[in-house]
């Protein structure tokens, strides 16, 4: 594959956490330290990996962080206490509830009641509201890491013809939104999507956040479109492997060694050549997404400490 035409979210990620990193210095100066709690309730395994580097990362940056782990037989009245008590801690800058929630716990709910200046994810409707009227204040992590990367490396989807394939209130909302007030002509896909390859072949942007492996074929992209996959999957068969790598020796060692490999939303292999520009999964989104969620932490901080 031609590296040039590789998006490296991970050094993109990292600029990002330098920049923060040095901000958060600055306020530690004036005797302030930005405040991350996460919130986890039950024991799913993916949330657990995610939660861990959520509060690593904000501790290498200087930042504080708690977990709440918290049962999965957690009432909706423990939880939505936990969070009232959070939202009066005025020491507490961001606040983050990772989902999804075990059975029986209203997400919606929880959400709504965490104060909107806390609210790091940015899916209070609050915020929701603000972003869709071009008023962001908190702007949900991955759709805003997409943006900055393509700002970083020089891609201004002013005038493009955008597809974003996924219409998630996490992902694909508010990254149609963004391209929108960023004067992309968007347009915005799901399962229902009539003749979806034709839909994106026409569009010079095109976001995967759709949750099927490997959907996004060669057919689906226009030759020399910019392609960002937002797709996370654990890859764990070997014929699987075999498929969307033919003849890697690498990926087929890493996935001996792991007992699996991660891939995207996108056939990497199959579409790069068709692509001008492409995000890799891993090394893609995933590392923007969690350099974001750091500068939305900074962000809560200064926003409610008036800074
Ligand atoms: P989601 O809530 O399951 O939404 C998936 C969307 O894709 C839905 O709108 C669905 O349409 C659409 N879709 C499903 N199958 C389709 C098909 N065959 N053709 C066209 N559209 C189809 O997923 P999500 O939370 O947005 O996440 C999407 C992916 O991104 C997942 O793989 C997730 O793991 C990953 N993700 C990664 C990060 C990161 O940091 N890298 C962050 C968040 C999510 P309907 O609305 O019609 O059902």
């Amino acid at each position: 594959m031609d590296d040039g035409k590789i998006l490296d979210g991970t050094r993109i990620g990292r600029e990002i956490q330098a920049e923060v990193a040095t901000e958060v210095e600055a306020l530690a100066r004036r005797g302030i330290t930005p405040q991350l709690h996460v919130i986890l309730v039950g024991d799913d395994p993916a949330s657990q990996v995610y939660v861990g580097s959520k509060a690593r990362t904000s501790a290498e940056l200087g930042m504080r962080s708690e977990t709440h782990r918290l049962p999965a037989e957690t009432s909706q009245a423990e939880l939505d206490a936990l969070v009232d008590r959070l939202n009066e801690d005025a020491e507490v800058d961001a606040i983050l509830v990772q989902l999804p929630l075990p059975g029986g716990l209203d997400a919606h709910a929880v959400l709504e009641r965490i104060n909107p200046y806390k609210d790091v994810d940015g899916f209070h409707t609050e915020n929701v509201g603000l972003l869709q009227q071009g008023r962001p204040r908190l702007v949900p992590c991955t759709p805003a890491g997409v943006m900055e990367m393509l700002r970083r490396e020089g891609i201004d989807p002013k005038g493009m013809r955008a597809a974003v394939v996924g219409r998630s209130d996490i992902v694909g909302k508010p990254m149609a939104m963004l391209l929108l007030h960023a004067h992309a002509t968007v347009t915005l896909c799901h399962s229902r999507t009539r003749d979806l390859a034709a839909v994106t072949r026409d569009a010079d942007l095109l976001v995967a956040a759709v949750g099927v492996l490997a959907l996004i074929g060669p057919e689906h992209v226009r030759e020399g479109a910019v392609v960002v996959d937002v797709g996370m999957h654990r890859v764990t068969d070997r014929a699987t492997v075999e498929r969307l790598w033919p003849g890697n020796e690498k990926k087929m060692a890493a996935f001996e060694r792991r007992g699996g490999v991660l891939a995207g939303d996108v056939d990497l292999t199959a579409v790069a050549p068709r692509a001008g520009r492409i995000t890799p999964v891993p090394g893609g989104v995933g590392p923007l997404t969690i350099a974001m969620l750091m500068s939305n932490t900074l962000r809560a901080a200064r926003l409610r400490r008036g800074v």
